[in-house]
């Protein structure tokens, strides 16, 4: 019998047998066919269990532990399962851990609010916006926790804003990691990826909306044509390099790509505004009044919450084949445009491809945004303010057809390895990679720098002396690698 067997075996002497699915049933099916990634749904776990508490994750955590510890039954921990990168969030053969019934979202009278670690963001936003309050979630409604919000460039990365973590330890030990219990914890958690527990929630700060006749927020999508997109490089620079000036209540991507569902290449800047306006304010109007723009697409207007992240979820393709890269570099106009021209060469490549999306998007952490960072506690992912602002570089590509992977894979890893090519000639290179959105090729922890791959090794050891999560846990970015 092998360790997995073992394993679940242990798992169905103990658990509610409804929460532990099994291949074949309708409802491991289900869970397995929802991620974002059909590459991810094809991975086979041996068994899904799903925990509804706290407690239950960690009697899963106590029993499979003695089977895990050495890596010879493995396990995934799954959040909303939107992270492509293949393995991070489940185990072919192994054992998943679907954190999807975990999704209470408590707002309390001291305006935190408490959001299970399966919840998605749209279901944070209705419950705290009813309040007239705003958190800094992700911009997409059905997008797990980690990474932007339209609130960013004011209130930091979402990680930033966690205030506590309840989190499940190797030892099966329920805890909290905050800046007063297990702060070391709580520093590496923002960044760290599933390396030290399973988080089971989040307490996450708020702050008001601003109250008036207009929405809260402002913004949509702005679709225009390739020859536009020089300016709008420069413009981005530009508001970038006014630093500490520029206005943080921007929140701004620009793209270009390439739909074979229409045949063409195209352009689009989201931009969202974080205050009242019912129309474009002076920082967002060089990204909102390109011409000629496809005016039927322009979906600018006043917001509230649920319907910005709405729109933000609205025509993402789901159980695609998906890949994501990134890198960072700093705000400069040149390697910006390389980096377009180097994307566009690459796409030229692969739009025989079935069903190809895909799509270069420039997305500026300001000054404010680093400087926010750093004032609420810092986080592990080695940004520094004092180094201006960044722009994270991201290679996105959906398409149909499995025959497709490697010449896809290969066409963006090359123009990717390009791209960083022209950053170091033009000393605009960062070591910098956003974790959610790197390649399995990728090194985003040891992206961190030294230091903070250190510090983070160290939490893991104090933690997790045994290594559950770097060797029972697979999948994703593990620490001593
Ligand atoms: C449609 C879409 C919209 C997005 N929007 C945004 C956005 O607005 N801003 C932005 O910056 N990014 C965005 N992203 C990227 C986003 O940051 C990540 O995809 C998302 O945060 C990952 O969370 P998840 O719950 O889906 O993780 P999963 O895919 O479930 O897991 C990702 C990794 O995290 C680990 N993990 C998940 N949950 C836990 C837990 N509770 N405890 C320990 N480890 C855990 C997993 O093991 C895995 O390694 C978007 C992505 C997509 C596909």
């Amino acid at each position: 019998m092998s360790s997995t067997a073992k394993a679940i075996a242990a798992l169905q002497a103990t658990l509610p047998v409804e929460q532990l699915l099994l291949p074949g049933s309708d409802a491991y099916a289900t869970s397995n066919g929802a991620y974002l990634a059909q590459q991810e749904s094809e991975l086979q776990p041996a068994a899904i269990f799903q925990p509804k508490s706290a407690e239950d994750v960690a009697k899963f955590v106590k029993i499979v532990k003695p089977f895990a510890v050495g890596g010879s039954a493995t396990f995934a921990i799954r959040g909303a399962g939107n992270m492509p990168l293949p393995g991070c969030a489940n185990d072919d053969g192994g054992l998943t851990l679907d954190l999807g019934f975990l999704t209470t979202v408590e707002l309390h009278e001291n305006r935190t609010v408490s959001v299970g670690a399966g919840a998605q963001w749209s279901a944070v936003d209705k419950v705290v916006e009813a309040a007239g309050l705003g958190v800094t979630g992700g911009r997409s409604g059905n997008g797990g926790i980690g990474g932007l919000s339209f609130f960013s460039s004011r209130e930091g990365f979402i990680s930033d804003n966690v205030l506590s973590f309840e989190i499940v330890l190797a030892s099966g030990a329920i805890t909290t990691a905050s800046p007063i219990s297990n702060p070391d914890l709580w520093r590496a958690l923002r960044g760290g990826g599933n390396n030290f527990g399973i988080v089971t929630r989040y307490d996450l700060a708020t702050f008001p909306l601003p109250a008036g006749p207009s929405k809260p927020l402002w913004g949509g999508n702005v679709y225009y044509f390739t020859p536009g997109f020089p300016a709008q490089i420069e413009a981005l620079v530009a508001e970038l390099k006014k630093g500490k000036d520029a206005d943080p209540n921007t929140h701004l991507l620009i793209s270009t790509g390439y739909s074979a569902q229409f045949g063409v290449n195209m352009c689009l800047n989201t931009v969202y505004y974080t205050q009242p306006t019912d129309e474009a304010p002076p920082a967002l109007q060089p990204f909102t009044n390109i011409e000629p723009q496809v005016q039927t697409l322009n979906s600018l207007k006043p917001l509230n919450l649920t319907e910005a992240a709405a729109g933000q979820a609205a025509g993402v393709a789901s159980h695609v084949r998906v890949s994501y890269m990134n890198v960072a570099v700093k705000a400069d106009v040149a390697t910006l445009q390389a980096a377009a021209d180097i994307y566009n060469a690459a796409v030229t490549r692969i739009k025989n491809a079935t069903g190809l999306t895909c799509s270069l998007t420039f997305q500026p952490y300001p000054v404010s945004l680093l400087e926010t960072s750093a004032a609420k506690g810092g986080n592990s992912l080695g940004l520094d303010a004092a180094h201006g602002p960044v722009v994270s570089v991201l290679l996105l590509t959906y398409w149909n057809s499995k025959k497709d992977d490697a010449r896809i894979t290969e066409a963006m890893k090359g123009a990717l390895e390009s791209i960083q090519a022209q950053a170091v000639e033009k000393t605009t290179a960062l070591k910098y990679v956003y974790l959610n959105y790197a390649a399995d090729f990728q090194d985003p922890i040891g992206s961190y720098g030294g230091l903070n791959k250190a510090f983070l090794q160290g939490v893991s050891k104090t933690h997790d002396f045994e290594g559950l999560f770097q060797k029972g846990v697979p999948g994703g970015f593990k620490l001593f690698t």
